[in-house]
């Protein structure tokens, strides 16, 4: 018997294991993944041992043959010898508004870090950094390795889709474990998170493990719990990993739609962006710069992040990146001019309308998560992959949280187009702003804790 052919048949053996709670070893786990990847196990098999894992859990050393196995599916990049030590990456678990790629991806090329950047696209109420990318004329986020090699060598950093042929384990798991509700298992996660990560051949990697309301993890336990797990895998797998672990309540920033955020992003790359998404920004661009040695403390690190969004070093980065992935010169060059007219090359939505306070106070929270989910049947995302996204259609905020407002005062400019805003949603928008007395204002810090590899 061939060797896979020998593989599959002992299949059902390795589920029964999982499924009663036993440890797999890393041959049996070796197994799976070939047989995902070459197509010897049937699909009804994988689930099953998809919903085994979701179930029983696996041990960090289960967890860490798992992300390796995935890792070596595909193609792992390799790099230039001179860029040792440089090559570094962000993963964030998603949250509303957040746009920090966009930013934090020049910044750290400004500051000499090669930043191979892989992201992915909008699902449900989470937007893509892709998605957004894509509502600047010309954007092209697929790029060959050959072709993402010059935009590194030249730029610095690029932000791209995901190749066919990286870690193609994952496609196959990520969709099946879409539709068997295994999605939410940290062992599964920690394996096409970092997997897709290990890649890339990092030197480092920041995770920005989002936790609240608007979170796929509602409390900080959970977060940690995952983060811990990444942390652990990651740096098993020989990448200097860390993690921050940040509320995800309100939007961050002030803009939610992926037009509205690219136009954030490049006023906070001008140095007028809002203090929390320099507070992320420079906390995980902070972290990356120490973990490389480019920086003596994370304190250090954040002012040299810092720096390169006063001094235009980042927003010059960003210009040439748009070149690199197939934007005009012309066109980059008037998005970063300083007082560029934005919608004069970003699509505008045709209608907008602003919604007014009903009472008067302090503003004491705004539900990310409403206004994301009013944003997505309006057409901002998607509800399956491959559906198209209408990037004109967003939020922009108002008021920010702790500002006294008074009645009547516009809070939430609406972008739209068809389907037209109904007066549900209007009603739905209206639940996501609390207002109230000062004294009920719980200020906490955006970043709740930061896990060191
Ligand atoms: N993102 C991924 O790439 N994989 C997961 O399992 C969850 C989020």
């Amino acid at each position: 018997m061939a060797q896979h052919e020998q593989s599959a048949a002992s299949f059902p053996e390795h589920i029964r294991k999982k499924r009663n709670g036993e440890q797999l070893s890393a041959g049996e786990i070796r197994d799976f993944v070939q047989g995902v990847k070459d197509k010897t196990i049937q699909e009804s098999q994988i689930g099953a041992m998809l919903m085994a894992i979701w179930l029983q859990g696996m041990v960090a050393e289960e967890t860490l043959a798992l992300t390796k196995e995935m890792m070596m599916s595909g193609e792992v990049m390799s790099w230039p010898a001179e860029w040792e030590g440089l090559v570094v990456d962000k993963h964030s678990t998603g949250g509303v508004g957040d746009k920090i790629s966009l930013v934090l991806a020049p910044a750290l090329a400004a500051c000499g870090c090669k930043v191979p950047m892989i992201s992915g696209r909008g699902l449900a109420h989470t937007g893509g950094t892709l998605d957004k990318l894509e509502s600047i004329p010309g954007f092209n986020v697929y790029q060959s390795v050959q072709q993402l090699h010059g935009i590194l060598e030249e730029v610095g950093c690029c932000i791209v889709g995901q190749t066919d042929n990286l870690v193609p384990a994952d496609k196959v798991m990520y969709a099946l474990r879409d539709v068997t509700s295994t999605v939410d298992s940290l062992p599964l996660i920690t394996g096409s998170i970092i997997s897709k990560k290990g890649a890339e051949s990092l030197n480092a990697l920041v995770l920005d493990v989002k936790f609240g309301n608007a979170a796929l993890y509602k409390d900080l336990g959970s977060a940690k719990s995952l983060a811990q797990s990444m942390v652990t895998v990651g740096n098993s797998l020989g990448i200097r990993t860390g993690a921050v672990l940040s509320r995800m309540n309100c939007p961050i920033g002030r803009c939610v739609g992926n037009t509205l955020e690219v136009m954030e992003s490049l006023e906070c790359l001008k140095g007028r962006g809002p203090d929390d998404i320099l507070e992320l920004v420079t906390s995980l661009g902070g972290l990356l710069l120490w973990m490389v040695g480019r920086a003596g403390s994370l304190e250090e690190g954040k002012k040299v992040i810092s720096t390169t969004l006063q001094n235009g070093a980042a927003l010059e980065k960003f210009q040439n990146m748009m070149i690199g992935q197939g934007v005009t010169s012309q066109i980059a060059a008037s998005l970063c001019s300083t007082n560029t007219d934005y919608y004069s090359i970003l699509r505008r939505a045709h209608y907008q309308t602003e919604l007014e306070t009903q009472g008067h106070g302090t503003v004491l929270d705004i539900d990310g998560m409403v206004i994301a989910q009013v944003l997505h049947r309006l057409g901002a995302g998607r509800s399956k992959a491959g559906d198209p996204v209408n990037h004109s259609v967003g939020a922009e905020l108002l008021v920010s949280l702790g500002q006294k407002v008074a009645k009547g005062q516009p809070w939430l400019r609406v972008h739209y187009e068809t389907p037209a805003l109904s007066a549900e949603q209007r009603l739905s928008l209206q639940g996501a702003l609390t207002l109230g007395p000062a004294d009920q204002l719980l200020t906490q810090p955006l970043v709740a804790e930061i896990i060191l590899p």
